[in-house]
């Protein structure tokens, strides 16, 4: 079995190669590695090949690792359902919280940061394949979110995320990856106040490539860096 360590450096050289097949510069994509149910001494190891931001599902985890310095020089994301109760675990814990898909959270994560005295940069969570007992926010409210988003003090977002639908046949994933970078210009192109469209996350083990090639700025890989998960 391939170390974190041999992973993740051909994860890396894999974008650096995805982002020049399209033109983009080198480094202009972030590598979030998903490290959820590896310890902290695997995310150490990813962290010496070359990995500088990290995300995690679940807050306790998270609180876990951070307190053994897991994270330490590097970038640590939210990327799971966040829990009400859960909030004041995050807030002003991770740089950036990926998965925001309701006005209530958008309203507690305020709440929380304006407490702490800081901003906390979030991205709205999409569901653009429309799935239902899925998290995200359907594309036809997102308009109404990002209004609410641009009027809550404590709050600055930066972009969407989204995890498309499962699919074996690359070319459905590749159209739900066109509609969200379409969705992220026509965003972008509205210019509300405190929001910028900067990040657009999108593509994991299996599709980070072809979500580079879309438009993505932000992937989120765990397989491919730390191996298969396995669930108690
Ligand atoms: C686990 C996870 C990933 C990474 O998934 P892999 O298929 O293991 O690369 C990406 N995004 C989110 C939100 C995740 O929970």
């Amino acid at each position: 079995m391939a170390s974190v360590f041999d992973n993740a450096k051909s994860v890396i050289e894999r974008m650096v190669r995805a982002e020049l097949r399209c033109g983009r510069e080198q480094g202009t994509v972030k590598l979030v590695a998903a490290s959820k149910m590896n310890s902290a001494e695997r995310v150490r190891e990813a962290y010496g090949a070359g990995i500088r931001a990290f995300g995690e599902n679940r807050a306790q985890e998270m609180g876990e690792k951070l307190r053994l310095n897991a994270y330490e020089g590097a970038e640590l994301h939210f990327i799971g359902h966040l829990q009400r109760n859960k909030v004041k675990n995050v807030v002003g814990a991770a740089e950036l919280i990926q998965s925001v898909d309701s006005e209530e959270l958008i309203r507690l994560i305020g709440l929380r940061a304006l407490s702490l005295g800081i901003t906390q940069n979030i991205l709205i969570e999409v569901n653009i394949g429309g799935e239902t007992a899925k998290s995200g926010i359907p594309p036809e409210e997102l308009d109404k979110l990002i209004e609410i988003a641009a009027g809550t003090d404590g709050i600055c977002v930066q972009g969407l995320m989204t995890i498309p639908p499962v699919s074996e046949d690359i070319s459905s994933t590749r159209r739900y990856f066109e509609r969200m970078y379409n969705l992220f210009v026509d965003m972008g192109a509205k210019k509300y106040d405190n929001i910028s469209m900067k990040f657009l996350s999108m593509g994991m083990s299996a599709d980070f490539e072809e979500a580079i090639m879309a438009g993505a700025n932000i992937v989120r890989v765990g397989t491919a860096v730390f191996g298969q998960r396995y669930y108690a």
